[in-house]
């Protein structure tokens, strides 16, 4: 039987959609509905309310590893290696006191309490975060760390520190070398967000690296993000974030819940967490990229 014209335009028109959509894809847009987030509000056992997220209906930190599953553990190659900052790059440390002092301030831009040691860049506790003078929108990064050789603590009390694009969004730095704790809070998190891929952690005291692809989220003037934050990032050469469409902010904002994107100038410092840890790192090299239009 031959369909009815009305039938006939629905199948057309839903083809259609379905072109645009993927061409919209191609141009590089995404769906900014997913993943599906919600938030619920618990009593804790204070009786105070306490805000759960729900990400694709798994709970932010989640910690039964039948709902979210550690990631597999890979013994990255040896030996390590040190990525020499490539001839286009801007050295953001080099292991000595002066590109410290010449790059890196504490978050009032005062002079930074943490220390060199051994031609490495050590958190020193109560110091906070510090960041680098000059501003950064999207890049790649290059960093090297290393957990504290004497291990102290456990889950995100060992080793703990954070590489910090834009002054906001998390890589995680944690000593998950037989270190038990949240997927997504284990190094290479992108904390309460994305997992990393693998588990590629070295020992602790032995040195680390970061390759982080970073590509800025973008703002419309309502503050709406309209673009979301992406990152590549590479783990002692193990790809363990794969161009992860971050769906918010990283912000702690509870045992289970990490904080929304807010609009923020296109240009901002990188910064490490001082979480009380005597985490070092070393090597630091940036290089800046341009963003794609929308
Ligand atoms: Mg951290």
């Amino acid at each position: 039987m031959k369909p009815s014209p009305t039938n006939s335009r629905i199948p057309g028109f839903l083809t259609l959609a379905a072109l645009i959509a993927s061409s919209l894809a191609a141009l590089g847009n995404e769906d900014l509905s997913k993943p599906i987030i919600t938030t619920e509000t618990r009593k804790g056992e204070d009786g105070k309310d306490v805000l759960y997220m729900f990400i694709d209906g798994v709970k932010v930190h989640e910690t039964d590893v039948t709902k979210q599953a550690p990631p597999a553990v890979v013994t990255p190659g040896e030996p390590a290696g040190f990525f020499a900052p490539p001839s286009d790059a801007i050295v953001l440390f080099d292991g000595s006191g002066e590109t410290l002092k010449t790059n890196w301030t504490d978050t009032q831009g005062k002079a930074s309490e943490w220390k060199v040691v051994d031609g490495a860049l050590e958190s020193v506790k109560k110091a906070g975060y510090i960041q680098t003078k000059e501003s950064f929108g999207s890049c790649q990064l290059h960093i090297e760390w290393a957990a504290p050789v004497n291990v102290s603590g456990d889950g995100q009390g060992r080793g703990n520190s954070g590489v910090f694009l834009m002054n906001t969004y998390e890589v995680q730095v944690l000593d998950s070398y037989e270190n038990p704790t949240y997927a997504d809070g284990q190094a290479g998190a992108l904390y309460g967000r994305s997992k990393p891929l693998k588990n590629a952690c070295r020992k602790p005291g032995e040195w680390q690296s970061y390759d982080i692809i970073f590509h800025r989220p973008l703002f419309d003037d309502q503050g709406k993000v309209v673009r979301r934050a992406t990152f590549t990032v590479l783990h002692n050469g193990v790809l363990i974030q794969d161009h992860a469409i971050l769906s918010g902010g990283t912000g702690w904002m509870g045992p289970h819940a990490a904080s929304e994107y807010k609009k923020h100038p296109d240009a901002m410092p990188i910064s490490l967490q001082d979480h009380g840890n005597p985490v070092r790192f070393r090597n630091i090299w940036i290089r800046e990229l341009q963003d794609k239009p929308l």
